[in-house]
């Protein structure tokens, strides 16, 4: 066990000076951890947004030196440190915009710096505090993808060379969230929240006995606290669930960030950043439980409807399907072919209507809708419950599956009825008295 505990941080928890400090201090008072982090609260959009005005011509990058120079400033750290990347950063920007295009990789190489420089003001912030600490760059320590740019993954084994790379480390490692490289040498990323695959990889990699998630919420919730009102953390979940949720579009863990999990067999927690103390959720490799967990929202989601004949042809036009689907790069987020009737519901709206448009004359585009998953047993019950509560708000699903494992059901509402079914759902499956857990 080269470190027995890994922290990670996500970009909320080192919002301004004061949490990096705070964050620091939890640091200090931690047995040998290896620490991974995200990019500061705001940070890789402001990246994402500097690339695409660069490809437009503007190199607009103002927003970016302040934020970060008021970090160091509340910090008081030296303010030439992220100099060499600011200049690095400033370059690729300077030669996507002479060519007047963003490519993939080069939209990854712009992000990585929100989380190249978040770990060293970390790294620096620790130092001041007497802590001896290192940033270190994830591809430079053998996190090595596939070439999918926006949405790579891991490949198989990586952890060796982690392992070896971070056995060299003196004081606390803080690690880069999010970033890897590809075989090829170029920087990749690892999506949405891609930090936290990158620290269960890091904390299987070095044997940690727990992997610990510091974000700004007190834990894994019924729901969006910021949608229901009602929502309340869960103590204990199981891994199963967790990933479920994750699946579902629940934004608290990146769907990736259990397996290494189970695979290694570490603890994890997620606890709120700003109450360390307060138990949070645990997550672990219990049985199913007797109900319903959690609800998680997908949304907006654009989908098509394409009739399917009645019994010959069906496989030709789903084989067609999917071949569409795969050469417009839509991961479709429900696919889904019953009776008379193929259903497609992905994120991406645009690629969603070019998948449909070559697919034939007969297939209608859906308008924007949410899907709503109730994750956790209960099965057939759960499902009816949920069906009911929206009867009775007079909001009429446009589909409803059971799915995956006897772990999730899930309905697909109009995008305008969400907020509305969401609540309704939390009432009916957590809020009435007998069906609280
Ligand atoms: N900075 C990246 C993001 O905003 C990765 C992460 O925070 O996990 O999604
Ligand atoms: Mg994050």
């Amino acid at each position: 066990m080269l470190f027995p505990q890994v922290m990670k941080f996500g970009g909320a928890a080192l919002r301004d000076g004061a949490a990096v400090r705070r964050v620091c201090a939890l640091i200090a008072a931690a047995d040998r951890p290896a620490v991974v982090v995200s990019a500061h609260h705001g940070v890789t959009a402001l990246l994402q947004r500097a690339a695409r005005e660069a490809a437009e011509g503007r190199l607009e990058t103002d927003a970016l030196r302040v934020r970060h120079r008021g970090l160091l400033s509340q910090l008081e750290l030296d303010p030439e440190l992220l100099n060499r990347h600011f200049t690095e950063l400033f370059s690729v920007l300077g030669e996507v915009r002479a060519k007047g295009r963003l490519e993939a990789s080069e939209l990854d190489f712009v992000l990585s710096f929100g989380e190249r420089m978040s770990a060293r003001i970390v790294a620096a912030c620790l130092r001041e505090q007497g802590v001896a600490a290192a940033p270190l760059d994830a591809f430079d320590l053998g996190l090595v993808s596939d070439s999918r740019h926006g949405r790579a993954k891991p490949l198989p084994g990586t952890g060796t060379q982690l392992r070896k790379s971070l056995a060299e480390v003196h004081g606390v490692p803080v690690v880069t969230g999010f970033l890897a490289r590809d075989a090829q040498g170029r920087l990749t990323t690892l999506g949405p929240n891609g930090s936290d695959l990158s620290a269960a990889l890091v904390a299987e990699a070095v044997g940690a006995l727990e992997l610990v998630f510091y974000k700004r919420v007190p834990g894994i919730m019924t729901a969006d606290p910021a949608r229901v009102p009602g929502a309340r953390v869960i103590a204990e979940i199981g891994f199963a669930e967790a990933e479920e949720l994750a699946a579902h579009g629940a934004e608290v863990l990146h769907p990736g960030a259990i397996e290494p999990a189970i695979r290694a067999g570490f603890r994890v927690r997620v606890v709120d950043v700003d109450a360390p103390d307060q138990h949070g959720t645990i997550l672990s490799s219990t049985q199913a439980p007797a109900g319903p967990r959690a609800l998680a929202t997908l949304e907006p989601l654009h989908g098509f409807t394409c009739p399917l004949p009645s019994i010959a042809g069906r496989a030709d036009l789903l084989a067609r399907a999917f071949e569409l689907l795969r050469e417009e790069e839509v991961e479709p987020s429900i696919a889904t072919a019953i009776g008379g009737g193929f259903h497609v519901f992905a994120t991406s709206a645009e690629a969603v209507r070019r998948v449909a448009g070559r697919l034939g004359p007969n297939v209608v585009l859906e308008s924007a809708c949410s899907a709503i998953t109730a994750v956790g047993g209960g099965g057939s019950v759960t499902g009816s419950r949920m069906l009911t509560a929206l009867e009775a708000e007079a909001i009429r699903p446009r589909l409803a599956f059971a799915l995956e494992r006897g772990l999730s059901q899930t309905v697909i509402v109009d995008e305008a009825d969400s907020a509305r079914a969401l609540r309704a759902l939390h009432t009916a499956l957590f809020e009435e008295r007998e069906f609280v857990h």
